[in-house]
């Protein structure tokens, strides 16, 4: 981002993806209206101490979000039901190519990085707070 023209800290600039907070349960993929967004995962089994049986868990293999496509409406980051998605106020990812306009899992990861600690805009505010990766 341009340090002259700093973008509000709550501005829908880009998205960024919390990958380890990411179950697939493909909420996101359903609701989004422009259908840009792609993920792919399989499933692992996990022993835990304990368990009778093993856990059968989602691994996450791919994520993309499709900025040639997306409409920045937000419900995406809205419907995420494990603190997955939120937004970062950096804008200035334009591309020659429309096609690289496509972001991966690594680069979603990225874009999280530059998402700031929001405060609350009054009491019971229901902003999202940016948490730290699990
Ligand atoms: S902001 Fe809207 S259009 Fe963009 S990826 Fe999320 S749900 Fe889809
Ligand atoms: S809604 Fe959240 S947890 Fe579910 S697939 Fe999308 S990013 Fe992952």
């Amino acid at each position: 981002m341009s340090a002259d023209l700093p973008a509000p800290s709550q501005a829908r600039g880009v998205i960024g993806l919390v990958a380890s907070a990411c179950t697939s349960c493909m909420i996101c993929v359903r609701e989004c209206p422009t259908w840009c967004i792609t993920l792919d995962s399989h499933t692992e089994q996990v022993d835990e101490p304990g368990a009778r049986r093993p856990r059968s868990v989602n691994v996450l293999d791919a994520f993309a979000i499709d900025y040639g496509l997306c409409m920045y409406c937000g419900i995406c980051v809205e419907v995420c039901p494990f603190e997955a998605l939120f937004w970062s106020p950096e804008y200035e990812y334009s591309e020659v190519r429309i096609a690289d306009l496509l972001h991966d899992k690594t680069r979603l990861g990225q874009w999280f990085e530059t998402v700031p600690d929001f405060e609350p805009l009054e009491a019971g505010s229901e902003v999202k707070v940016k948490k730290v990766p699990r």
